[in-house]
């Protein structure tokens, strides 16, 4: 036979309003002592009521944190990271979007490039930075690490090229710009 769990709350001095009533079982002792939140509530005795947010917090400590907010309605864990990092390829493809929204003024100076990349979409930022790390040793001289931003940057515009069709259209203008401005180390 079910019994109803009508209360009241085992806990001491429990004035939580609440409706429901859950019975303290030995599967719930179980796992009350499993979790350390038995030691607070030692005089807690197997077939006891507690009320639905007491039995939560004792019982299913870890499902709480989040007050009452029911477990399938918690933020998605990754999407609620702000700091999350970004994969290679989803910072490529958040940079295919810049550079085609961008599509009509075409940025030729590294600097002016990483700045307005980074404005645009705040997820790109460190992505040109990481680039440069990657593809330029340290040991290159001043000039040549101009010239290698340079490329990095006619680089940027490739890959989204590679993604975008749209974005294609400008990469023989960006080819010439860059050669015309010295800074075609790779393709002559
Ligand atoms: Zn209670």
């Amino acid at each position: 036979m079910v019994q109803k769990n009508h209360g009241p709350c085992s806990v001491q001095n429990c004035n939580n309003q609440v409706t429901r009533f859950r019975q303290f079982t030995s599967l719930a002792y179980e796992k009350a002592q499993k979790k350390g939140t038995y030691e607070a509530h030692t005089y807690l005795r197997i077939g006891q009521q507690l009320c639905h947010s007491h039995y939560m917090s004792i019982v299913e400590p870890y499902h709480t944190q989040k007050s009452e907010v029911p477990f399938f309605l918690e933020p998605d864990k990754e999407n609620s990271n702000q700091s999350k990092s970004y994969s290679f390829a989803e910072q490529v493809t958040m940079l295919t979007k810049v550079l085609y929204e961008q599509r009509g003024n075409l940025e030729l100076n590294p600097t002016y490039f990483k700045q307005m990349i980074e404005k645009a979409d705040p997820h790109l930022q460190g992505l040109f930075d990481k680039l440069v790390k990657a593809l330029v040793p340290d040991n290159r001289s001043a000039y040549n690490k101009v010239k290698a931003r340079k490329t990095i940057m006619s680089l940027c515009y490739i890959m989204a090229g590679m993604r975008n069709k749209f974005v294609n259209d400008f990469k023989l203008e960006v080819g010439l710009h860059l050669s015309a401005s010295g800074a075609n180390t790779c393709c002559n």
